[in-house]
């Protein structure tokens, strides 16, 4: 059974579920030939890989509860459904996962999404489209929010308007920049690359690190530098991003909280030959 919980000095950090989906095995690894890739996954007949949404939850003795990533959620038509896969079936469903774990929505401090594509935020706002954490600073890169309603984005099929502005009119959305401190240890930094303000959560405390990577590493299968989504919106910039934090990541020691692999969640990228990166689970 993978790990799912850890600790970073007063964070306790637990995996959540939010949903299985799928793929396609293709754009999930860009320009990664398929003889490359296949044998590190199962392969569905129409192309597809299986593919995870894992939110965390982090918590310390101060009152913080803080939800990284909300999750896909349940506003889907059967055409997304089906092309999707979107499987909330044996307590893959973010509300049921967070009551597994102690947490009514309203005890929720923060919800923090690391970048606006649907398949992060679409769980914040309910099948009537409200806010589903109604008490919680809910926190994105400004670039993020702007992509997220601008009409003309190159990467338009990846927001949806309705994930954002229900937010937005209750009052709880908060934006930064380059980069922010939401409690002691917990900070948002945004990248770019993948999508113009994607962003990484660092936890820090006590000596140790833990970083949630978001869909700058979406599984333990592309930790290997070159291994880039068809989905970044700028190649280039994924890959410098990766060029810079992976190795830092590994030659410190952070544990890696993974938000789209379906098996292993928490472990550590480690350097296996000089410039080969690779995944421990912890
Ligand atoms: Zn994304």
């Amino acid at each position: 059974m993978a790990t799912r919980e850890t600790q970073i000095g007063r964070w306790r950090i637990r995996a959540l579920n939010d949903a299985r989906f799928a793929l396609d095995g293709g754009a999930m690894f860009g320009v990664v030939p398929r003889v490359m890739w296949e044998s590190l996954t199962e392969v569905h007949d129409d192309h597809t890989i299986p593919m995870a949404t894992t939110p965390f939850l982090l918590e310390d003795d101060a009152g913080h509860v803080i939800l990284i990533e909300p999750g896909m959620g349940r506003r889907w038509g059967d055409r997304q459904k089906s092309m999707f896969h979107i499987d909330h079936s044996g307590g893959h469903d973010l509300l049921e996962s967070l009551a597994a774990a102690g947490v009514a929505p309203s005890a929720v401090t923060h919800c923090l999404m690391s970048h606006c594509h649907f398949d992060h935020i679409g769980a914040a706002c309910d099948e009537s489209g409200e806010p589903v954490f109604p008490n919680a600073q809910h926190w994105a890169a400004k670039v993020e929010i702007d992509a997220g309603i601008e009409s003309g984005h190159l990467r338009r099929a990846s927001y949806r308007r309705e994930d954002i502005e229900p937010i937005e009119k209750a009052g709880l959305l908060h934006t930064y920049d380059k980069e922010v401190e939401i409690a002691p240890g917990v900070s948002m930094v945004a990248l770019g690359g993948h999508s113009e303000g994607v962003s990484v959560i660092l936890i820090r405390d006590a000596g140790e690190t833990a970083c949630f990577w978001s869909d700058v590493v979406p599984t333990r299968h592309h930790v290997h530098l070159p291994f880039l989504m068809a989905y970044d919106l700028n190649a280039e910039a994924s890959f410098a991003v990766r060029k810079k934090w992976i190795p830092r990541a590994a030659a410190q020691g952070w544990v890696a909280l993974l938000y789209h692999d379906p098996d292993e969640v928490m472990g550590r990228f480690v350097e296996l030959k000089p410039g080969r990166f690779g995944w421990k689970a912890l």
